[in-house]
């Protein structure tokens, strides 16, 4: 067998975005600050489709770069099949597995946790109501550019673990003061160096082409997806033939009104 390509792209994906480590919050109060990014936007958006078979977290081929994604393909077929409850009395309903699937928004930004600044930056992830929160409090003209290194602003973080994952709870305030990003006594030359080592955003998750989204679902799902998708088919033929005959008989209704009336008024 010759060497794995895809397996060494992925090193390669791994290795330039290297550098950087992801934040995990502490339980409980911790301060972080995020640091400007060379394009001049701190806060950065990618869509993930999470737990499809093997994989924890795959970076949607189409939400992210408006290339073709087998799994939102799919989604749209669950969707579009309209089933609330389940087929057979079996596993998920449609609805429900479409929602699931679905690609998700989360955001990211390049951080100091302050007490930790030795650790240097660190990438942190966080949830669309968090970023909505940073991002008013930056269009707010009383506190503005919270990234700026001299006159930001430190976020105040809350962080409470749960045992079932992914309900953990994240709550964001920001800071009343404004403060440098670094000490004073950390020298210009040091925090010079600390803005400099934000990640390359573009490095820092492995980008799937279409036909890796496309062996995903069918590692996932084999052949049971070809079965959702055509019952999806089916089922919007049914729906689309209820509507004409619904159609059909509300005109029927009105002209039989039409007679009606005109026979009253005679
Ligand atoms: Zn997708």
């Amino acid at each position: 067998m010759g060497i794995d390509l895809e397996a060494m792209r992925r090193k390669l994906a791994k290795s330039k975005g290297g550098n950087n480590t992801f934040l995990t919050l502490e339980d409980g109060d911790q301060n972080l600050r995020i640091l400007p990014l060379p394009d001049g936007d701190p806060f950065k958006e990618f869509h993930f489709h999470y737990r499809i078979g093997e994989e924890s977290r795959i970076l949607c081929p189409q939400k992210n770069f408006g290339e073709e994604c087998a799994i939102c393909d799919f989604v749209r077929a669950l969707y579009e099949s309209g089933d609330k409850k389940g087929r057979d009395g079996e596993g998920k309903a449609d609805i429900e597995m479409a929602k699931d699937m679905s690609a998700k928004k989360r955001f990211y930004s390049a951080v100091v946790v302050r007490g930790q600044e030795k650790r240097g930056v660190r990438t942190w992830g966080y949830s669309k109501t968090i970023y909505e929160k940073i991002l008013r409090a930056v269009l707010n003209p009383d506190i503005g550019d919270i990234t700026d290194p001299e006159e930001g602003y430190d976020l105040e973080v809350n962080h409470e673990k749960v045992p079932s994952p992914g309900f953990n709870k994240t709550s964001v305030e920001i800071a009343r003061r404004q403060s440098p990003l670094c000490d004073p006594a950390v020298g210009a030359k040091k925090c010079a160096e600390l803005l400099e080592s934000v990640p390359d955003f573009d490095m820092l998750f492995e980008r799937i082409e279409t036909s890796q989204a496309q062996s995903i679902m069918d590692a996932a799902f084999g052949g049971e997806k070809e079965e959702i998708v055509k019952y999806g088919a089916d089922e919007e033929k049914k729906e689309k033939k209820a509507t004409t005959t619904k159609k059909t008989k509300k005109a029927a209704s009105v002209i039989d009104k039409a007679f009606e009336e005109a026979a009253t008024a005679q």
